[in-house]
């Protein structure tokens, strides 16, 4: 038979995966003699059985906690629903990753009317009894049968009223006892049977609703966001409750062994007298700090100070603690490993190695990769966001906190920067001329896009805070509102971006600035050590270069060369290009060109100082390029001296239904081999010209885009070997150079031998590849996939981390076949992907030689890399 329930006594802090982290910790802490109100634990995999059993708890499950709980009956020397002595239990989830507030909890199950006097008795305090059956009576019919509070909050109010008084505790023990005669109606009446009297349907009931609550919204949202599988499910602990509401030598508090926001060590936390756990929440009282119960209740403090140093030197991290004390005796209901700020996580891992309790391999694991976002982009204030009205969810496509007056156009977003204001630029979808309104935007907003559309990947590259693809806003862009969770925003009035969680507030949230530590700059160092995976960065201009230099970039895994020109200045001379009708046409417009591109290489090459560059050739999805706005259309029409008509037809030959899978990478180059020429002169004479200059050993990378056929590939390189051989002999040089490919369609992962054939190295563009993997486009996707998300058939964006099990798996043969062609051939990744942990983690398994990312993406990429090697 399978062993389904646990007491304490036997598990301990290595059975977290059967019985969740609290569960594990709770065992724990009663092996190590601690005082701890005794229970048992139902376990995750008991939860499993649920969801499989079409959410049924089986008969030997039940049986299981039944005779568990008689056990803890014998022990407490308590019987359930009992006139004298009844036991009083608290039922918590508890999963193996912590999901603070994501799931459910009741306390004081085992009341019924017979119940509440032998309480009343027992603790010779009837009014204290009344009000704890008022309160589970409140508590399981809202959490375990989902009637709503607002029902029983009502009937509270309206009792307080009719005896004129302000606070729940001024109702006396009989007034108490009217609130349980009208709740108890109100539950027969939404249920249509009376409240159940016996406690063990009642657990049962509780039980199945903390296995419920596993699959609420607000927890799958949180899984998606923490990367918590949705199969692991939340183990059930039942425990005997104690009291710290009954009188001033009982209380209940919260505590941590150092500070969660510095890091600092020192107790740190607050407590309330006479008080249970949900006062402490509800903020009706303003609890004290910890320190304060030296005075309260001495010898409880030093023992529990005396026991948060036991736990802190037992788990050997910053613990987390709830207490309670009833009655003058202190009992520790939980300890778990403390949330922290990832200024508090660095400080606390090097003071951890300083105090030689972990060494700096267990450092590096221990912070969250991440949260390093945290301290490279602002956040909002903690206090101020308290008060913070979210409107809205969107995709958090690049982090950081931004507050700012909206404004719809790039130009004006630019022109109100530049008076000083703060900005949020809000856009149905951004194009490449909104750029310089992007730039001076706190944060951008957009209607459409995913995580890997035009707008999240130039913020990411920037580091501005991007929200994307809230598909709940209406927006009119030309009367300059929008409308959103009921509110209406005109050009001017102010919102708030979280772009790491995607929430959209109403008004103006104060923010603090990122701040990089010296612990930082230890951490990475230790990081650095382990790691065996490269670090580079996807750079366009050399001022994202550099920044990313700055953070630890190894190089450049991807300039997308199109970038380049996302600038009003530049775009009408490429949209010239797209638009040419003639090779003729096509050639001058690309003589206009190479300056611009052979400056911006050289400026490139300049701030990576030797370090390798790899520079892609034109992918611009036509669709991001052609012009829609009238104004650009008549400028374009001058320029290439043709009417607007002209221009507007051109356009429209262009028009492609599905943009992405178009005339777009390679095949661009394959129909006019003439900018395959024009880019490869551009990068040869900008590195002979700065190898000549600077003296730096710069070996070009040329990389073609968007390959799925080794002869398309073979087509493109003799085009590029010719040119470049062509310039070497006309610049006298022998500068090295290499050719490869980024495989990101289907057919070229499984076709990835013979491409290795043309290619000497490959880099996987996991952005084109999810999306041609799964069929559906990287700019829509987000329309539809959170109904995905609801209904569990997918975890996670596929455009944020990678699907390992089908997309990884083109890697991984990809990969494989890439050696056996060629044993030295080079292997990286440069999707969006790059900068995500876990997606890290699969690239060292499959031995790529680096991930590219977005600078600021960097550390957390290093940070990966090195936990990955560790922890592999
Ligand atoms: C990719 O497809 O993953 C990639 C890096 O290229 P782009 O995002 O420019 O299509
Ligand atoms: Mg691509």
């Amino acid at each position: 038979m399978a062993k389904w329930v646990y007491s304490f006594e036997e598990g301990n802090a290595d059975m977290r995966n059967l019985l969740g982290g609290k569960g594990a910790n709770l065992a724990e802490m009663t092996n190590l003699g601690l005082p701890i109100p005794q229970g048992f634990t139902v376990t995750t995999e008991a939860c499993t059985d649920y969801y499989a059993k079409g959410k049924q708890i089986s008969e030997e499950i039940k049986e299981q906690i039944f005779t568990a709980l008689s056990q803890l009956e014998e022990k407490q020397g308590k019987k359930f629903g009992d006139t004298e002595s009844p036991l009083l239990v608290s039922v918590r989830s508890g999963a193996r990753a912590s999901m603070p507030g994501m799931m459910d909890t009741i306390l004081n199950l085992g009341l019924n009317d017979v119940a509440v006097e032998g309480f009343a008795s027992k603790t010779g305090n009837p009014r204290f009894a009344y009000d704890s059956y008022r309160r589970f009576i409140q508590m399981f019919s809202d959490v375990v049968m989902e009637i709503p509070k607002s029902f029983f909050e009502r009937i509270l109010d309206e009792i307080k009223e009719g005896k004129g008084v302000k606070f729940d505790t001024e109702l006396t023990a009989d007034d108490l006892k009217e609130v349980i005669v009208r709740f108890k109606a109100v539950y027969k009446d939404k249920m249509g049977v009376d409240f159940p009297q016996d406690p063990k349907e009642q657990l049962m009931e509780a039980v199945k609703a903390v296995f419920r609550s596993w699959d609420n919204e607000r927890a799958i949202v949180y899984r998606r966001m923490n990367d918590i599988p949705g199969d692991w499910g939340t183990a059930v602990n039942v425990q005997a409750m104690v009291f710290g509401n009954m009188g001033n030598t009982s209380g209940t508090g919260v505590a941590f062994t150092r500070n969660p926001s510095t890091g600092a060590k020192g107790i740190y936390g607050e407590y309330l007298i006479n008080a249970q756990g949900e006062d402490v929440v509800a903020g009706i009282r303003t609890p004290q700090p910890i320190t304060r119960l030296e005075e309260d209740l001495p010898e409880c403090y030093k023992q529990f100070i005396n026991i948060a140093g036991k736990l802190e030197d037992h788990y050997r991290d910053m613990q987390d603690m709830e207490f309670t004390i009833e009655d003058g005796k202190l009992f520790f209901l939980q300890t778990r490993n403390g949330k922290r700020t990832a200024q508090a996580a660095l400080q606390i891992a090097c003071d951890l190695v300083d105090e030689g309790m972990i060494t700096p391999q267990e450092a590096v694991l221990r912070i969250e990769a991440k949260s390093l976002d945290q301290l490279l982009h602002p956040t909002f204030d903690p206090e101020a966001l308290k008060s913070g009205l979210v409107i809205g969810q969107a995709l958090p496509a690049s982090p950081g906190a931004a507050a700012g007056k909206v404004y719809f156009t790039a130009q004006e977003a630019k022109t109100a920067h530049e008076k000083g204001e703060r900005v949020v630029l809000v856009r149905l979808e951004t194009s490449p001329e909104d750029i310089e309104g992007m730039h001076a935007a706190e944060g951008i907003l957009t209607v459409r896009g995913g995580m890997t559309s035009h707008a999240a990947v130039v913020a990411r590259g920037m580091g501005t805070c991007c929200v994307s693809g809230c598909g709940d806003i209406s927006i009119n862009e030309e009367e300059k509102v929008f409308e959103l969770g009921g509110h209406v925003y005109h050009e001017g009035d102010y919102i708030s971006l979280d772009g790491s969680t995607g929430k959209i507030y109403d008004g103006d949230i104060k923010t603090q600035e990122a701040s990089i530590s010296g612990n930082f700059g230890r951490i990475m160092g230790w990081a650095d050590s382990f790691r065996k995976l490269k670090v580079r960065t996807n750079a366009d201009t050399p001022e994202d270069a550099a920044n990313a230099v700055k953070y630890g970039a190894e190089g450049i895994g991807l300039c997308r060369t199109e970038h380049m020109f996302f600038n009003p200045d530049r775009i009408p001379k490429i949209r010239q290009m797209i638009l040419s009708r003639t090779v003729q046409e096509r050639e001058k417009a690309l003589n206009e060109l190479i300056p611009y591109q052979k400056g911006d290489f050289k400026a490139l090459y300049e701030v990576m100082e030797g370090r390798p560059v790899t520079i892609r050739f034109l992918d611009p999805p036509l669709h991001e390029f052609v012009p829609t706005e009238k104004d650009d259309i008549d400028d374009l029409a001058v320029k290439m001296m043709m009417t607007a008509e002209e221009v507007q037809e051109v356009c429209d030959s262009l028009h492609e239904f599905n943009p992405m899978m178009g005339h777009r990478g390679c095949r661009l180059a394959v129909t006019y081999p003439e900018i395959a020429r024009m880019q490869t002169r551009a990068v040869m004479e900008a590195a002979i010209e700065v190898k000549q200059e600077k003296g730096f050993d710069i070996v070009p990378e040329i990389m073609i885009p968007l390959v799925g056929e080794k002869k398309e590939l073979k087509y493109v390189k003799e085009v590029v070997v010719e040119t470049a051989e062509k310039v070497k002999q006309e610049m006298n040089s022998d500068i090295t150079y290499h050719i490869g490919t980024m495989i990101e369609i289907p057919r070229a992962a499984l076709l990835a031998d013979e491409i290795a054939e043309e290619a000497e190295f490959f880099s996987f563009g996991t952005n084109d590849l999810t999306q041609m993997t799964f069929g559906f486009s990287r700019d829509d996707a987000g329309k539809f996939l959170n109904e995905y998300y609801k209904k569990k058939i997918y975890e996670s964006d596929p455009f944020a981390r990678l699907d390992q099990s089908g997309v990884g798996q083109l890697v991984q043969m990809a990969a494989e076949k890439g050696r056996k062609t060629r044993p030295d051939i080079k292997l990286g990744i440069c999707g969006e992907h790059g900068g995500d942990p876990s997606s890290v983690e699969f690239c060292h398994k499959v031995g790529l030689t680096y991930v590219s990312c977005s600078p600021f993406r960097v550390p957390i990429a290093r940070l990966a890399a090195a936990q990955a090697a560790i922890s592999n």
